[in-house]
């Protein structure tokens, strides 16, 4: 490892094994860990570069490092080299007649989002962890509350720049706003959590920043009630956001972020977020929406702190579980009909099972999140419990026509799910893609791809 020194000068910028922060031999879940020779700073493509290129000529492994939220172990190393890209952070070029903005792939997303807005433009993507990096977003095709109506991480990548497994840099798509010009590589790299290359550099589309925004929430006295609604709210309009929460998950933020959600006595919320040119256009939509809901109440935010707080309590709901009990986060998706059924099946199984589930999630879009609880029982009779339940969830799943992961990604955690999902036709043309993109399989190898 003594050539890193001549690549990397900057001795605060390597970090030798013993002195590796725990927290980045671990995902954002922080309960399993793995190990790692050397962490390292690179603040350039060419570093970036000449890293890989030694890894890949001593067939050293690389996990790739942005802010480490995933929650799926996908950044807990298997040995060898950890390139942190948090440092390669900064705005290359704000191009306002295309609509586009080229940033370093450690630029945070809240970094991202603020700036663009104060030019009064807007980058759509909006997952939960703000903190996340954009090259980390765009490797789990991240997605968010705002996919409802403005798609997915995938959705807003124009061109990525990319250290590919050999250390050679390669460039994929163009700020062209249409593009037929052969297979779609860049798309293989979006979701690939890591595992294809390494993304240095990249070009996301923006769009003119909506002039108002409005949220509302409806209280109902069922969760059927909420969710027999949802497609009633997508029949009539596209929401930006449309989440639901039942009243006893919502407690839980309410008592970690110290705000109250309205509408008290109701039993399931459907949170609304509407944005339009201005407030006459969200006027007109609410009053549609409201026309054809049933058996609800509504509470509509008057002030941006009202509106803040309501999506407190919703924000809050993962770690709010968290400071009380260890958890294990599901994130499937059901087409959207399936919702109901679905959600009814993780209330017979938690009378089954004694594991309690806190259902909540991207209700426009079917991604349901769960989280479910340890409860302090010991590690074995946890891990026994716990793979009964996935067993049984995930196969509920697969069997509504669902998929085990909606955007957090697969990782180390889902690798049995993801066969169970996928068929092996598929799966080995995926494994020939990883080879064919790299060869000593050096990249993120702890992952999923090569171990189906
Ligand atoms: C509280 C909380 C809420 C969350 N809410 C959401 C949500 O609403 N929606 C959602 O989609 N996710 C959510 N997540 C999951 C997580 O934030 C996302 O997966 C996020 O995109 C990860 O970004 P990161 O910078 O932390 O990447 P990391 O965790 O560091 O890495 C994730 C994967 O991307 C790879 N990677 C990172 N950077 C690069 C790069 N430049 N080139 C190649 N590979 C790279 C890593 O090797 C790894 O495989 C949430 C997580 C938490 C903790």
């Amino acid at each position: 490892m003594n050539t890193i020194t001549t690549i990397i000068k900057d001795p605060n910028r390597i970090i030798y094994q013993n002195n590796i922060p725990k927290s980045h031999l671990s995902d954002g879940l922080q309960l399993k860990y793995g190990q790692a020779e050397l962490l390292v700073y690179p603040v350039t493509t060419a570093e970036v570069s000449q890293i890989v290129q030694y890894a890949y000529s001593k067939g050293i492994n690389i996990t790739t490092r942005g802010a480490g939220t995933n929650l799926v172990g996908s950044t807990i190393p298997n040995g060898g080299i950890i390139i942190d890209l948090s440092l390669m952070n900064t705005i290359v070029e704000l191009d306002k007649e295309t609509f586009t903005i080229t940033v370093q792939p450690g630029i945070l997303l809240q970094d991202l989002q603020q700036w663009v807005e104060k030019q009064d433009l807007f980058y759509p993507p909006d997952p939960g962890a703000k903190n996340a990096t954009i090259g980390g977003n765009i490797s789990t095709n991240a997605g968010g509350m705002r996919a409802v109506k403005y798609g997915v991480t995938r959705d807003y990548v124009q061109a990525i720049e990319v250290v590919m497994a050999d250390g050679s840099v390669l460039n994929f798509g163009s700020k062209n706003v249409k593009d037929n010009t052969g297979l779609s590589l860049k798309h293989l790299f979006i979701g690939s959590e890591g595992t294809l290359g390494i993304i240095t550099q990249c070009t996301l589309k923006l769009i003119a920043k909506p002039k108002a925004f409005e949220t509302l929430i409806i209280g109902f006295k069922s969760i059927d009630l909420a969710i027999a609604n949802i497609t009633t709210i997508l029949q009539t309009l596209t929401p930006t956001a449309l989440e639901f929460v039942e009243r006893q998950v919502a407690q839980w933020g309410e008592r970690y972020s110290g705000f109250q959600f309205p509408l008290p006595n109701a039993q399931a919320y459907l949170i609304v977020m509407l944005d339009g040119a201005d407030h006459q256009t969200i006027l007109q939509q609410r009053q549609q929406l409201l026309a054809n809901l049933t058996d609800c109440e509504h509470f509509i935010a008057e002030t941006v702190e009202q509106a803040s707080q309501i999506w407190a309590v919703r924000g809050s709901l993962v770690r709010a579980v968290e400071a009380v009990t260890e958890q294990d986060p599901i994130d499937i998706v059901v087409p959207i009909n399936k919702i109901a059924d679905f959600i009814h099946y993780t209330k017979q199984l938690e009378a089954k099972t004694g594991v309690r589930m806190l259902a909540f999630g991207h209700a426009g879009d079917g991604n349901i999140h769960l989280c479910l609880l340890r409860d302090g029982r010991e590690q074995a009779q946890w891990q026994r419990l716990l793979e009964q339940v996935h067993c049984a969830l995930y196969l509920k799943c697969h069997q509504l026509g669902g998929l085990p992961s909606a955007e957090h990604g697969i990782g180390t955690a889902k690798v049995n799910y993801f066969k169970q999902a996928i068929p092996e036709d598929n799966r080995q043309l995926m494994q020939a893609i990883k080879q064919q993109f790299d060869r000593k399989n050096i990249l993120n190898n702890q992952v999923y791809i090569l171990q189906i």
